[in-house]
């Protein structure tokens, strides 16, 4: 007798793995390293940034005050005392009618409180004129106008992008504090399976699958390794499983999780005493995702199907492995887009379209990827998103407002909403 399974909502099958993700741990790197990975510790300013008052332009450093009065009829003249470049800093205060010709980024002189830029100013033999008063602070870039020392800036849990490196950098943080990242296993199980480089032979295809996923990890920096692929045969299949389990951080299958003769994911998850937290979720592609635990290692049964099986990965592995390393933005961000086609296809579930969103003179347009059944492997090769289309009797329309997830994204957001 066929196995009937009970299909979960999404947003609940989602919550039910993110319940199960332990913290991966953290570990100390260069900050060379540091791109794309997970902040374990806040960044907090060490001290003020500029760290002392500087000026914003190319120009001459005066004392307000002796501006006063000036107009085009009668320009005030300033004794130029010395230059200041960038690095350096004015050997004395300066006096009436006094000033420093300071260049962008260098450190104001003692009793200086305003810049004149250079285009405001006529040379004279000795200094310039100028022709307008200046505010006490006019043209000062302040000290800590920027972060305050003791200010915590980033939180802990924020991907590092090369802005955050930035900040890291300007606080001396040669070594920065981040989330380890877990070891992922890859094994691509069917009995159909080729391997890339093989000639096709009647009744196989080639693995997709296997090279997709390890393109998926390494778009999220992910390590992993890699099993290969396996016939359809229990023994040696558990055996595998067995031993990634114990080699990596979680495990990835494809192919297998589904009520046919030769699906044995089901077999092998009861075998080794894995808890199965869902083995059917109300969407398409991949309705039969299933997703399992054991000693508080994740396993992703994903379709053998490249459309589910890619959808399963972005929806279900990637917010967990985020999560695992304490990201708290593990979720694709979502946006609205208005429909570019129609999609008529009545949906019992909620169904995922691989598909390009663009803006344009109309807003932000989203057209299917094309062909787009779960087996289909060309519209995964396109597109940028994918659109979501809630269960329902009705089709859609060209037109109607959608969601879309946006895939890829460097930065996710913080809740699951759909
Ligand atoms: P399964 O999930 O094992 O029932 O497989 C569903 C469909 O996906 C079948 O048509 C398989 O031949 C195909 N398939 C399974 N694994 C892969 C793979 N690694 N690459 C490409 N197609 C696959
Ligand atoms: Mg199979």
């Amino acid at each position: 007798m066929v196995e009937m399974r009970k299909p979960i909502r999404i947003a609940e099958a989602v919550k039910r793995v993110m319940n199960e993700v332990v913290s991966i741990g953290t570990e100390v790197i260069d900050l060379e390293d540091a791109y794309g990975r997970v902040l374990a510790e806040p960044i907090i300013a060490k001290h003020d940034v500029p760290p002392f008052d500087r000026s914003p332009y190319d120009g001459f450093a005066i004392r307000a005050i002796d501006s006063a009065g000036a107009t085009g009829d009668s320009r005030i003249a300033f004794n130029v005392v010395g230059e200041i470049g960038a690095g350096f800093v004015g050997e004395r205060p300066i006096g009436e009618k006094e000033a420093y010709r300071i260049m962008t980024g260098a450190q104001m002189p003692d009793n200086a409180d305003a810049v004149v830029m250079l285009e405001q100013t006529v040379e004279t033999a000795t200094g310039f004129t100028l022709r307008k008063p200046f505010e006490p602070g006019e043209n000062i870039s302040y000290q800590g106008e920027d972060c305050k020392k003791g200010e915590q800036l980033i939180e802990a849990g924020t991907l590092i992008h090369p802005g955050t490196i930035a900040l890291l950098a300007t606080f001396g943080y040669a070594q920065v504090k981040v989330a380890r990242r877990p070891i992922a296993g890859i094994l691509s199980t069917g009995t159909e399976l080729l391997d890339v480089s093989d000639a096709l032979v009647p009744g196989k295809i080639r693995n997709s699958n296997g090279p997709m996923i390890r393109a998926q990890l390494d778009r999220m920096g992910i390590a992993y390794r890699s099993y290969g692929m396996a016939a359809d045969e229990l023994d040696h299949c558990t055996t595998v499983v067995k031993k990634a389990l114990e080699e990596t951080d979680f495990l990835i299958t494809t192919g297998g999780v589904s009520v046919g003769d030769y699906d044995y994911l089901p077999a092998i998850y009861e075998r080794l005493g894995a808890k199965v937290l869902f083995n059917k979720v109300a969407m398409r592609p991949g309705s039969v995702t299933t997703v399992a635990i054991l000693n508080g290692k994740l396993l992703f049964g994903l379709s053998g199907n490249p459309s589910a099986c890619f959808t399963g990965f972005e929806l279900f592995t990637r917010p967990a492995i985020l999560q695992m390393m304490g990201d708290t933005t593990p979720y694709m961000p979502r946006m609205a887009a208005t429909l570019g086609e129609d999609f008529t296809k009545p949906n019992p579930f909620t169904r995922f379209i691989r598909a390009t969103w663009e803006f344009t003179p109309n807003g932000v347009v989203a057209v299917p990827a094309g062909f787009n059944k779960s087996n289909a492997v060309s519209s995964i090769a396109r597109g940028n998103c994918l659109i979501v289309l809630p269960s329902g009797t009705r089709g859609y329309e060209a037109g109607d407002v959608v969601d879309i997830l946006l895939l890829g994204s460097e930065q996710g957001v913080r809740e699951w909403t759909l």
